[in-house]
């Protein structure tokens, strides 16, 4: 059933567990998510991104992942990731999508709370939420590098942030990044933690894919109650591919689901979500 994505945040928050966010760009990846989230009774966000447009025209495929959300006997939540316009989220919007990021944080902070605050503007009367960004999650392959000028998550600005916006819950950037680690993730907790004890809405980590069980169960337990896997699913797809790759095109393409299925069983599991379904 297609599921609030307030409601779901908010009860992670205080029960200490998240919510995972899995982009799907393709039907083997939609399914393979669903398949686990069914088996495991595990509410669940599944995403769209500009990234994959490329890949799959999104203005068919959502009503795919709109479809199975409906059909679901669990909570879907369908999501815009990363809206880098008004223009982007509202045409996710238009096209089934019950959540949206508008990420602005590559901007100043003045101009990141006049974009986010235009979208909140634009969806709070209509009753979609609104995720944001402030510092600024990276794409950088090369880890080391990509520290070297992160632009971490400022405590202090996080509260204006969220009370001039009005968003519904904050994106935080601690270290993580998108893509893959080239070296291992130096996760900031005080950051997080101070971020935690400034604001009020529930906080989100992107670029959670090849971050350690540990150090993912300790950013639960410090607020983070929505986590966003993607390169991990692709990783998955991959090796199933690998290891099938003399098999004829339909078998493979249920290893894939299979494969898929099988990674996102490991962060539900991973991150407190199964058997959380109502
Ligand atoms: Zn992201």
């Amino acid at each position: 059933m297609l599921a609030d994505i307030r409601y779901w945040e908010g009860k992670a928050s205080k029960e200490g567990f998240a919510i995972p966010h899995f982009n799907v760009w393709n039907a083997e990846m939609l399914m393979g998510v669903l398949d686990a989230a069914e088996e495991l009774r595990a509410p669940v966000i599944i995403s769209f991104g500009t990234g994959f447009v490329g890949n799959t025209s999104f203005e068919d495929f959502c009503w795919m992942m709109v479809s199975m959300a409906k059909k679901a006997t669990i909570p879907v939540i369908t999501h815009w990731d990363h809206g880098r316009s008004l223009e982007i989220v509202q045409n996710a919007y238009e096209h089934g999508m019950n959540s949206v990021m508008r990420d602005a944080s590559a901007n100043p902070l003045e101009e990141n709370i006049r974009l986010t605050k235009e979208v909140v503007d634009y969806f709070h009367p209509r009753g979609v939420p609104v995720e944001a960004e402030l510092g600024h999650v990276g794409n950088e392959t090369v880890y080391e590098e990509a520290l070297a000028e992160y632009r971490y998550t400022d405590p202090s600005e996080a509260n204006e942030f969220v009370e001039r916006t009005g968003c519904d819950s904050l994106a935080v950037a601690i270290g993580n990044v998108h893509g893959v680690y080239s070296s291992e993730p130096k996760i900031d907790f005080g950051v997080l933690e101070r971020v935690r004890d400034s604001v009020n809405v529930p906080l989100v980590l992107h670029g959670a894919s090849g971050i350690g069980d540990d150090d993912i169960r300790t950013a639960i337990s410090l607020g983070i109650a929505k986590i966003n896997i993607h390169t991990e699913l692709c990783q998955a797809a991959m090796d199933a591919v690998r290891a099938h790759a003399d098999e004829p095109f339909l078998s493979l393409e249920r290893e894939v689901r299979s494969a898929v299925k099988r990674r996102a069983a490991e962060k539900i599991v991973l991150f407190g979500d199964d058997g959380k379904a109502e």
